[in-house]
């Protein structure tokens, strides 16, 4: 078995941790820590060739997306229990009118949103309750703009663990709410922003002895890098020009840019996409820090978006997501609600459902492409993070029936009325 290590990565720092100590920072300066390993891959060939095989495989932990590739998160021992709900093994979906819109570009959405709770946050849950349930964990907290308390709850239960989480009060979605009671986790409502419900349970949690699972903890990471292995295998080990996310506290930007760096030193691709990440206009701390080339993170403090699972003013990613951009040559872009509105319509147009948060791609896509840094025709996969039915308010609201007259009518209950309404609606249509 490779061996794992912890290793922050600060570069004034560097140092190794403790293996067993589970504090998810650095224990000399804070610093944010990566899980790293020895690898013994000597040859990508017959590995590719393994994981591929293990498509056919009914065994459980062949059928996730994420244990498929379980050489490239060697920190599981033979024994461990695999905590694990069938996620990943997400479809690559071409568009024709949302690539268009945008580019026109050569796009193609992976759709995170078809995963057991409905959004990326499972490939990483998956991975930190495996390591938490080796560990004897037997209760888990996290602070969550709403996806990351879905998906824990689902795994918790499935480890029978005890599940609490943190939400700032009345912002997160009723279907992600609900997910979460449905699961039987605890629900605390607290504070007005996520940064400040994360920042009240990361104050209590070692007292409570909590095991924290949210994105600070590095093997949430080693869970969603997988991605990139079952994108790249999808499309026959031929990366594309750029991958393009939304980003909130950057835990995918992240992971996406550790599996990229990973698969490229193992020599299981030639060429690295550009990552680049996209930010609502309301909630775009990383895009701020970024344009300023300022050394310490620039934060928003009243985020604000509808894309709430964006809403984040103090990313505690940003230092490893920085580092990606670095690593593949890409850049960070802001939108509007508006844009991400169109983009959402975009989509829908390919008939591809998401949520909010997740059309922030193809809206950054296209103001990109306007502003010539990225080229007309690129050949771009965008991660569609959530799914379609986590925000339906949002698209409620966009379409009521008093201002969207095109899609809404309210008709009076006799066959006059109806027809008179439908020959309106029908003679505008054709
Ligand atoms: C969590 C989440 C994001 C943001 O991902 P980060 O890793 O926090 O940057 C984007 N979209 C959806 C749907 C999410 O659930
Ligand atoms: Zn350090």
């Amino acid at each position: 078995m490779a061996f794992t290590f912890l290793q922050c990565i600060e570069e004034a720092c560097g140092r190794r941790q403790d293996p067993k100590r589970e504090s998810h920072l650095c224990a000399w300066c804070g610093g944010l820590l990566d899980v790293r390993y020895e690898f013994d891959i000597t040859d990508p060939e017959t590995l590719r060739a393994a994981w591929h095989q293990r498509r056919l495989s009914g065994e459980p932990i062949d059928r996730s997306g994420v244990w498929r590739f379980r050489e490239l998160l060697p920190f599981i021992g033979a024994h461990d229990r695999v905590i694990s709900l069938s996620e990943g093994s997400t479809p690559l979906v071409g568009t024709r009118r949302a690539g268009w819109w945008a580019g026109p570009v050569h796009l193609t959405i992976k759709h995170q949103g078809i995963n057991p709770t409905g959004s990326f946050k499972d490939l990483g849950m998956t991975a930190c309750m495996t390591r938490a349930a080796s560990l004897g964990v037997r209760m888990v907290a996290c602070a969550s703009t709403g996806n990351t308390s879905s998906s824990m709850a689902a795994y918790a239960g499935r480890a029978g663990m005890k599940a609490i989480l943190f939400v700032p009060y009345r912002q997160i979605s009723a279907a992600k709410l609900a997910q979460a009671l449905d699961f039987g986790a605890m629900v605390v409502e607290i504070g007005d922003s996520f940064d400040e419900a994360f920042s009240l349970l990361r104050q209590v949690a070692a007292e409570m002895r909590f095991y924290l699972v949210n994105s600070i903890n590095p093997f949430r990471i080693e869970g969603q890098k997988t991605i990139v292995a079952e994108m790249m295998e999808q499309r026959a080990w031929r990366p594309p020009d750029y991958i393009v996310v939304p980003g909130g506290n950057l835990g995918n930007a992240s992971a996406i840019g550790k599996g990229l760096r990973e698969l490229k030193e193992m020599g299981f691709i030639e060429k690295v996409p550009k990552v680049v990440v996209i930010q609502a206009a309301g909630a775009n701390p990383f895009f701020r820090t970024l344009r300023a080339g300022s050394k310490e993170l620039i934060p928003v403090e009243k985020p604000d978006t509808e894309a709430t699972a964006i809403r984040i003013g103090r990313p505690a990613n940003w230092k490893k997501a920085r580092r990606v951009l670095e690593w593949t040559g890409g850049f960070c872009e802001s939108v509007t609600d508006e844009e991400i509105f169109e983009g959402k319509a975009a989509l829908a147009e390919d008939g591809v459902g998401c949520e909010p948060a997740s059309a922030a791609t193809v809206a950054g896509i296209r103001k990109l492409v306007r502003a010539g840094k990225i080229e007309r025709h690129a050949d771009i996969i965008a991660i569609l993070t959530g799914h379609q039915l986590k925000d339906t308010d949002y698209v409620i609201r966009h379409h009521s029936a008093a201002e969207d007259s095109r899609q809404r009518i309210r008709v009076d209950a006799n066959l006059d009325a109806l027809r008179k309404a439908l020959e309106g609606v029908l003679a505008v249509r054709a």
